[in-house]
């Protein structure tokens, strides 16, 4: 009874911290108004939805159109997330997730509000692999990687958002391997991780620009080939940028090189053209030896994007001392900028 009671007192607690008083203050729960869409559905709740640190919460059930089920016990604050090859394990306001084997920090924490129990929509989606798409006040979840946008079928939309045709140039960037695919390893560096990180500079540079930029992941999870490619052209991006780093059973081979899908398409901007633009910026501002720039019939992410694409490889972690240097920040921060520099010229011819 001395737990009910407790747990009925934490209930009251957590309702009274959900008042927006300073969305501010780290860690508030703010009601907002988003609009949530999961496969082109626009999901109605009777409860709306919150953001702490910027991240959307949603009731639970929302998993459901997910192909998902879910437990929820107010008897121990658990909530507990399945898919067919997914279990996700959390808690009231704790960051942590059980994911798996793994334990993750989350980007926000699940909280009841108004008698419901709310999950941070981002993570969960992505973990079920599923896309995630947030554009003005409304969020899309798309379980097939496909996304329509309300924008481009709905007119009588009033909002202050831009529409689709006014918004800058879409990149997307693909930051290669994630998840159960580490790429090349040494030691313990996993070639997955220097992508993720080279990545999440170069969207920072885009962002700062006013473009639209979208990542094909943002964590570390499995994305498949043909998914990162359909990602792309469903969101008609204008240009795509993968980023891996090298290896080879030469030890001594160091440098950049930059591959991508030879075609007879003779457009101002192809793939041709932009890999020469994303060489030169990474001899440039790298300083490293020059591999040129080389066509690769069979790669998936390259063939199958229909807007210009490269693979940038950045550098060979089968070399030790360019091992040492691919892992500082002020390298990851100089490839961000020549890759960036190549995003702006190519989308400027
Ligand atoms: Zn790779």
């Amino acid at each position: 009874m001395l737990k009910k009671g407790f747990i009925f007192l934490f209930v009251m607690i957590l309702c009274c911290g959900v008042l927006p008083i300073s969305a501010k203050d780290s860690g508030t729960y703010v009601p907002c108004d988003t609009r949530l869409w999961v496969d082109n559905q626009l999901v109605q709740t009777d409860t709306g939805f919150v953001t702490q640190n910027g991240s959307l919460l949603v009731p639970v059930k929302i998993v459901e159109e997910m192909g998902a089920s879910f437990q929820w016990s107010s008897e121990d604050w658990m909530i507990q997330i399945s898919s067919e090859n997914k279990r996700l394990t959390m808690y009231m306001k704790n960051y942590q997730c059980a994911n798996g084997a793994k334990v993750e920090k989350m980007p926000a924490q699940p909280t009841v509000f108004q008698g419901t129990a709310m999950i941070p929509l981002r993570y969960v989606a992505e973990n079920l692999g599923h896309f995630v798409l947030w554009s003005g006040k409304d969020v899309y979840v798309s379980t097939t990687g496909e996304f329509q946008l309300i924008t481009e079928t709905n007119e009588e939309k009033p909002d202050v958002q831009p529409s689709k045709s006014l918004m800058k140039k879409t990149v997307v960037i693909d930051p290669g391997h994630g998840g159960s695919d580490p790429g090349a390893v040494s030691g313990k560096i996993n070639e997955k991780d220097l992508n993720l990180q080279v990545a999440k500079i170069l969207k920072d540079l885009l962002d700062q620009k006013g473009m639209t930029v979208y990542m094909t992941r943002s964590e570390d999870r499995y994305v498949g080939l043909h998914q990162r490619a359909e990602f792309a052209n469903n969101l008609k991006a204008d240009l795509f940028v993968s980023i891996h780093h090298n290896a080879s059973p030469n030890t001594a081979a160091q440098g950049v090189m930059t591959l991508f899908y030879p075609t007879s398409n003779n457009q101002k901007m192809n793939g041709r053209r932009f890999a020469e633009i994303v060489q030169r910026n990474m001899v440039e501002e790298l300083k490293t030896r020059d591999w040129g720039i080389i066509a690769r019939p069979n790669l998936v992410v390259t063939r199958r994007t229909k807007m210009p694409a490269v693979i940038a490889e950045l550098g060979f972690m089968t070399n030790k001392a360019e091992l040492d240097r691919l892992v500082t920040y002020e390298f990851q921060k100089q490839a961000a900028e020549a890759l960036y520099k190549s995003v702006l010229e190519a989308l400027q011819n």
